[in-house]
């Protein structure tokens, strides 16, 4: 909640307090008798009647590289995953999910095989950024990169961003924020209009249509053509590059026709190519492209005049890298109780 709704819900004596409130959690207290500049009444009848945090975090594992993974567990007795990566220049991100599960059914991402339980609500969002920064220390970034389909919850995300922006709380910066999508064309052309002001990355993974039918069931509803269009809409309604990301498939998608093909789409764009190569899922029928298959990708693209890196392979050995989160199953609810704010 902002400040204005913690107010009008809690019922508080005085204005300021919903401030002060929304300043704790923002801080990551996760408690009521934690914050101490309330009165003592206050804090109690709030600790009776609420609670400041809805989720919990139940596992943490770290990857000798720096990447760290926590398992959060929601009060219907799902989970989550959320992870922290370092880039070369030593930033600090967090990747938080959007979904439990994935509906879009993208053949090669270990999150697409659990389906879709349900959108996550805002608070179960933005309390995987809290958890992150209490258990990590003070993140510079935030990516919609983890489990789902961040143009599926669209409103869910504009109320973290909302509420991670806020100067009065973790005032985090619009420029520090990227939503990346599987390629939903109603949804980028709603993130353009909107005043979010974020960054937008694009799961390309091919620009051979009928391949990109084979591996991204969402291609059927969201031609390449109808793709294109879109994001050269919000190329010009926001005056932003977007990112067109390509998880390297062995033998599948990094030949030179390939690359050829990718040209092809991201002429007239204003676009930045990203290379994923891809990160090992159990019982999924792919393979890691060799470091040479990669290079040689690589150079094709560059060869053409395209903007090109490579992402790291990070957080494997946790089952952290893109593509790897989740895990079947469901637990029995575990956490109930008063409403939270
Ligand atoms: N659902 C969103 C964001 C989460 S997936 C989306 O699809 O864009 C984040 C990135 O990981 C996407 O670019 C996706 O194509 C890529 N990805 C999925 N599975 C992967 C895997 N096993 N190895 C490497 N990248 C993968
Ligand atoms: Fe969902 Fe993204 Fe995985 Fe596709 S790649 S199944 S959209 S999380």
């Amino acid at each position: 909640m902002l400040p204005e709704e913690i107010d009008a819900v809690c019922n508080l004596p005085q204005r300021f307090h919903s401030i002060q409130i929304f300043q704790w959690i923002a801080q990551g207290c996760s408690s009521f008798e934690g914050m101490t500049n309330l009165p003592l009444k206050v804090r109690e009848r709030l600790t009776d009647e609420y609670t400041p945090c809805d989720t919990v975090c139940e596992t943490v594992l770290k990857d000798p590289d720096g990447t760290v993974k926590l398992g959060i567990g929601l009060h219907d007795g799902s989970s989550i995953e959320t992870v922290l990566l370092f880039d070369k220049a030593s930033r600090r991100t967090a990747c938080v999910s959007c979904q439990a599960g994935c509906p879009m059914g993208c053949t090669f991402c270990q999150t697409g095989q659990l389906g879709c339980l349900r959108n996550l609500s805002p608070n179960e969002i933005v309390e995987q950024f809290l958890h992150l920064e209490k258990i990590c220390g003070k993140l510079d970034n935030i990516v919609f990169m983890g489990m789902g389909e961040p143009l599926l919850n669209l409103d869910s995300i504009a109320k973290t961003i909302a509420v991670l922006t806020h100067p009065k709380g973790r005032n985090l910066s619009h420029r520090r924020i990227t939503l990346s999508t599987s390629g939903i064309c109603k949804g980028i052309y709603e993130l353009a209009d909107s005043k979010l002001d974020i960054r937008l990355a694009v799961s390309l993974t091919t620009a051979d249509e009928d391949l990109r039918t084979t591996l991204m069931p969402v291609t059927k509803a969201n031609p390449l053509s109808e793709l294109k269009k879109a994001i050269r809409y919000f190329n010009d309604k926001t005056d932003k590059r977007v990112t067109l990301e390509l998880a390297l498939l062995k033998d599948v998608n990094t030949s030179y026709k390939a690359a050829q093909q990718v040209r092809a789409f991201a002429e007239g764009l204003n676009a930045h190519i990203n290379l994923i190569p891809w990160n090992p899922v159990q019982q999924l029928p792919y393979n890691t492209p060799s470091d040479s298959e990669i290079r040689s990708f690589y150079n094709y693209l560059t060869a053409e005049n395209l903007n090109v890196t490579v992402r790291q392979k990070r957080g494997r050995t946790i089952g952290g890298a893109c593509g790897q989160l989740g895990k079947k199953g469901r637990t029995e609810p575990k956490y109930s109780g008063t409403k939270q704010i």
